[in-house]
């Protein structure tokens, strides 16, 4: 149990338009700081206005990218109250995250209560706009003051929180995916699996080539045999072809195990629909869609929920999905998954937690 010193803004801030938000643009009058030191360990939790960190130069994680960050919603449900969504999820994650990265870990109950107090603490600011939540990001940076390369003696641990609208402003429209062939994110026994910054840092280059070939996202292939489907853009992917319904599985290490995928994949389930976590090469996605089988992609994350993908093109090859259109599966996902967060859907599986 923390006892986390709260200090409330003398400066509030204007609230941004709630019917206008966008993603990840605005952020709240409050942050979570906690700091880690090898003598006094995690200490020091406090609520404190937002403002600036201030860092040495030599601060490690701007050299060596020893960094963690995990992205979570709280929801505001109809009654007035306030849920986030399988919480436990994501901090397990970054236990995992933590530890491959060899950060010092902090008790699970321990990041559920600072979540929670921070949240609550700026409960004003959780949107209730249709389609609008507030997006939690809790981040952990490397502080040690010098260029060698070792595990940081010292940390930050911090949490700020954005109003957010939909991921994507135009709707749950179907995007055009540029299959990557020259990059990767991620390998066998690499940092795949690890919600690290460093991850996304790679992968900007095949983002940026994607998007001059006028594609929105890039479908990552595995790093050694460049012919196996690993996640599209920062999401999970899943395919529906026949009858069955296709996601990468994750014991190779090098796909972040997503809480929207895991969720989907327990939804379809219960639906009686057949689920397969296996590889699945791009031949035969390709095999399927000559065949007339494959009948909707789509990528699942916390961001977007769910993104129906439209098209799926090679240098050589292009498969339009659909019509480009949204197909019944990835439009039921969307509908029961955010019906669950906002709590206007029941919640069979118990996965919301109420904190107020
Ligand atoms: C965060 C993330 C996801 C989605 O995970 P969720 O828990 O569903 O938000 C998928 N892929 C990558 C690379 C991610 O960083």
């Amino acid at each position: 149990m923390l006892n986390i010193r709260k200090e409330r803004t003398s400066t509030p801030k204007v609230k941004p338009d709630y019917s206008n938000l966008g993603f990840g643009k605005y952020f709240t009058d409050h942050m979570f700081l906690m700091n880690y030191s090898t003598e006094k360990g995690w200490h020091d939790p406090r609520i404190v206005p937002y403002a600036p960190l201030e860092l040495e130069p030599s601060a490690m994680v701007f050299h060596y990218a020893q960094e963690m960050f995990e992205g979570m919603k709280a929801y505001k449900t109809p009654d007035g109250g306030v849920q986030l969504f399988r919480p436990m999820k994501n901090i397990e994650r970054m236990a995992n995250t933590n530890d491959r990265l060899c950060i010092p870990q902090i008790p699970n109950e321990d990041v559920l209560q600072a979540i929670t107090e921070t949240v609550l603490f700026d409960e004003d600011w959780i949107p209730t706009t249709v389609g609008t939540s507030l997006y939690i990001r809790p981040f952990i940076i490397a502080t040690d003051p010098m260029l060698g390369v070792h595990p940081s003696h010292t940390y930050i641990f911090c949490i700020i929180l954005s109003p957010v609208a939909a991921y994507y402003a135009e709707g749950i429209n179907p995007v055009k995916i540029f299959i990557e062939r020259e990059y990767v994110r991620a390998v066998k026994g690499g940092t795949g699996y690890a919600k690290v910054g460093g991850n996304y840092a790679a992968s900007l280059k095949g983002q940026e080539k994607a998007n001059a070939l006028g594609y929105s996202q890039v479908l990552w292939l595995d790093g050694i045999n460049r012919k196996y489907i690993d996640e599209v853009g920062a999401m999970n992917v899943f395919f529906v072809i026949g009858d069955e319904v296709i996601t990468p599985a994750l014991d190779e290490g090098n796909i972040l195990p997503g809480v929207t995928r895991a969720s989907c994949i327990e939804l379809l389930k219960s639906w009686g629909v057949k689920v397969s976590e296996r590889r699945l090469s791009v031949d035969e996605l390709y095999e399927a869609y000559d065949k007339g089988e494959l009948k909707e992609a789509f990528g699942t994350g916390t961001a977007a929920v769910i993104s129906p993908i439209g098209s799926l093109d090679d240098e050589t090859k292009k498969a339009v999905i659909n019509d480009g259109k949204i197909g019944a599966i990835s439009q039921r996902l969307y509908d029961t998954l955010t019906g669950i967060q906002w709590g206007t859907v029941a919640d069979p599986f118990g996965w919301t937690v109420k904190i107020k």
